[in-house]
């Protein structure tokens, strides 16, 4: 656990930015020493990792889901999940709706897109997400918040593609407003690589792990 740099994040990201602190793969101890910092919103990329430790970590933790969700794993999360980030289909966000009628919540929900075009990469396809938004028929997923976007770069160093991943992702974001309207406000990119360029790119929501949890430990 790096104190120094959360510290650093709390200082130097601006307001209007939220800070997603990525605990995958740490320990609950770690977890709480960010939290005794006054860090509140933490992300798992796994339900079985996520729901361990949603049950025995202070109950005003936001969880956030950043990984890929099975429908058959919805259910577990619903009655406590803040924001589900990695919303990759329209069989998926169905799911969501009734699951989250049956408890009587309206579920926050980042669509993800894809741009990248690597293989292994879930999300949607931009083009199939901007049809899905023009039709409408979301509108009858009453249990459903369309909070925003939530996209990744290419992974590599090369810095012009990064940042025009970013831009891509920002471009489709900006059109997908016009149809879901004002609920639809956050941006969630950047990571602990490549958060500058996703910030100088317009995102208002930052997924840190390694910088401030360190190596991940599989
Ligand atoms: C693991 C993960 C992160 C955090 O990655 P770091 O490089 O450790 O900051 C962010 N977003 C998603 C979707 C992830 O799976």
């Amino acid at each position: 656990m790096h104190r120094e740099n959360l510290s650093l994040l709390f200082q130097t990201l601006p307001e209007n930015v939220t800070l997603v602190a990525v605990s995958k793969f740490h320990s609950k101890e770690k977890i709480m020493e960010a939290y005794s910092m006054g860090q509140r919103i933490f992300a798992e990329s796994r339900v079985q990792e996520l729901l361990l430790k949603q049950a025995e970590l202070s109950k005003d933790i936001c969880w956030h889901m950043i990984g890929h969700l099975q429908t058959n794993k919805v259910r577990s999360i619903v009655p406590f999940i803040s924001l589900i980030q990695s919303v990759d289909s329209r069989h998926l966000l169905e799911c969501i709706d009734r699951e989250a009628k049956m408890v009587q919540r309206r579920i926050s929900c980042l669509l993800e897109v894809s741009v990248t075009g690597e293989k292994n990469k879930t999300g949607w396809d931009a083009e199939n997400l901007l049809e899905y938004a023009r039709a409408g028929e979301w509108k009858n997923l009453q249990n459903i918040e369309f909070s925003g976007l939530m996209g990744m770069a290419t992974l590599t160093d090369d810095e012009t593609l990064i940042r025009k991943d970013f831009k891509r992702i920002h471009d489709v974001f900006i059109e997908l407003k016009d149809s879901f309207g004002a609920q639809f406000k956050t941006l969630s990119m950047g990571m602990t690589d490549d958060y500058h360029i996703a910030l100088s790119e317009g995102s208002n929501m930052v997924r840190i792990g390694s910088f401030i949890f360190g190596p991940r430990e599989y």
